[in-house]
């Protein structure tokens, strides 16, 4: 095959990989051949992949030749390695689960794979999600593909990464406190945190449960919306999914944005934030404001408790779920679990302990109450909020390891919505002086996702920064 062929077929977006495989273009088994190269040729520089499961791919691509009309009919992707996916190991990015080979899927691969997908490989992440940085993850970190010496974002830094390096077409990501969002800013991607419920959870590991949201990773806002109509829907298996009617996210993306109001909540812009991303998301509001958009003064008074009450009610819910590590029944027993994991179970434990319980998780649960009707209010005046996703564009492998603290304070942003169960979409506005990623993120009332995808497909098609690519 022609070197520039093979390029065309690593830069596709997921609608023109369908378009073109359904042309016929080339077959299910080619474009898979090619991704399998190129996760071959770059992957070890960025380390975003912790296992590629090549034999089934092939197999799994040359049964999709032989099928027709499936709306994802053989296209490459990859999964954050939290979903379970049966015979293909599954880590969590824990060394705990090194060796775990699941019996059995999640929902979403399955929903996926019955779609006409082929998995090409589980990406890396910090151990059962906890970290903003990748660095937690147990087989080390992913390095940003705009510059290898930065964190590509956590805890799905595999996922942006691999999609940034044009070593997938699309991923599944998972998002409790900014998972997805976060590294969709720092590797200039697309991500998609649903309204809890939206997206069934049966068969992700889980970190913290009334927060963990499942939703699709991609190159742009039409491709989010594809994958989310494909893995939305209430599961049996899930009690906490919604019943609520999937609509054909696809078909509202064109509508005009005109008159749509836009909340800037005052405390998201005040001092913490840093001035290259403050321009951006400036410029951004300029754009918008061009197509129509009317901007509108809001305000999230809980925003300063949120990571307190976050940091809370993650960590104990956290300590619940990795109680099941014994050793008994999933490999490795808790003396392999990682420094952060320790300190998470640690906070948890006591968070919940008697005498603390009222104190401390009982007050995060009543203050989680507080950001959820701060939302509400925001949104009787504007219909969705603009907000930055990072208060800092992305920081160096390293650089915060060490402080725990300083770490947690990157979700600032983010974290709110997951407490107000609220969904978000997160998209490239630009890039700092130094060529590195900025994001910002439309975030809508609860099952508001085509609302906040029509307002973010609206400013992508005004915009370039999806065309721009990193040099590797
Ligand atoms: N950075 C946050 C945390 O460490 C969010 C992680 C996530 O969304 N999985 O908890």
């Amino acid at each position: 095959m022609l070197q520039k062929e093979y390029f065309k077929m690593n830069d596709l977006t997921l609608i023109e990989a369908i378009r073109a495989l359904r042309e016929k273009k080339f077959s299910s088994v080619e474009i898979t051949k090619a991704y399998l190269d190129r996760i071959k040729k770059i992957n070890p520089k960025i380390n975003a992949y912790l296992t590629v499961c090549e034999d089934e791919a092939l197999k799994a691509a040359e049964r999709a030749d032989k099928l027709r009309d499936l709306p994802l009919l053989g296209v490459p992707f990859s999964m954050k390695d939290i979903y379970s996916t049966e015979g293909i190991r599954t880590t969590a990015g824990s060394k705990v689960l090194d060796k775990y080979i699941p019996p059995y899927n999640a929902t979403v691969y399955q929903k996926l794979i019955d779609a006409g997908a082929v998995l090409l490989g589980k990406t890396n992440c910090d151990a059962w999600g906890h970290g903003a940085s990748t660095e937690n993850s147990d087989f080390g970190v992913v390095k940003n593909p705009w510059n290898l010496e930065y964190v590509a974002g956590g805890s799905s830094g595999g996922s942006a990464a691999a999609l940034a390096s044009d070593m997938t077409i699309f991923e599944i990501g998972e998002d409790t406190g900014g998972s997805i969002r976060l590294p969709s800013s720092f590797c200039s991607t697309f991500g998609l945190k649903v309204t809890y419920g939206r997206v069934s959870r049966y068969g992700a590991i889980a970190y913290a449960s009334s927060l963990d949201s499942m939703g699709p990773m991609g190159k742009s806002v039409e491709d989010l919306s594809l994958i989310l109509s494909v893995i939305a829907g209430k599961d049996e298996r899930d009690a906490t999914s919604s019943y609520n009617k999937v609509p054909d996210y696809a078909a509202g993306l064109k509508k005009s944005i005109k008159n749509l109001k836009i909340g800037l909540p005052r405390e998201f812009y005040g001092s913490g934030l840093d001035g290259e991303v403050k321009d951006k998301i400036e410029k951004a509001v300029n754009v918008l404001e061009g197509q129509g958009a009317e901007i509108v003064d809001v305000s999230i008074p809980s925003t300063e408790y949120g990571i307190a009450t976050y940091y809370i009610i993650a960590p104990s819910e956290t300590s619940s779920n990795l109680a099941r590590y014994d050793g008994i029944r999933f490999g490795n027993g808790r003396e392999v679990f990682g420094d952060e994991a320790k300190r998470r179970i640690m906070l948890g434990t006591y968070a919940l302990s008697s005498g603390y319980y009222d104190e401390y998780y009982l007050k995060a649960q009543k203050v989680r109450t507080l950001v959820r009707k701060d939302f509400e209010k925001a949104f009787t005046k504007c219909d969705v909020i603009l907000a930055p996703v990072s208060p800092t564009p992305p920081f160096k492998i390293g650089e915060k390891i060490n402080d725990p603290l300083s770490m947690y304070l990157v979700d600032v942003y983010t974290v709110l919505v997951n407490l107000a169960g609220i969904p978000s979409l997160a998209l490239p506005c630009g890039f700092s002086k130094t060529g590195l990623p900025i994001g910002m993120q439309i975030i809508g009332p609860q099952f508001s996702e085509s609302l906040i995808l029509n307002a973010g497909y609206q400013y992508e098609k005004a915009t370039n920064w999806r065309k721009e690519k990193p040099k590797l």
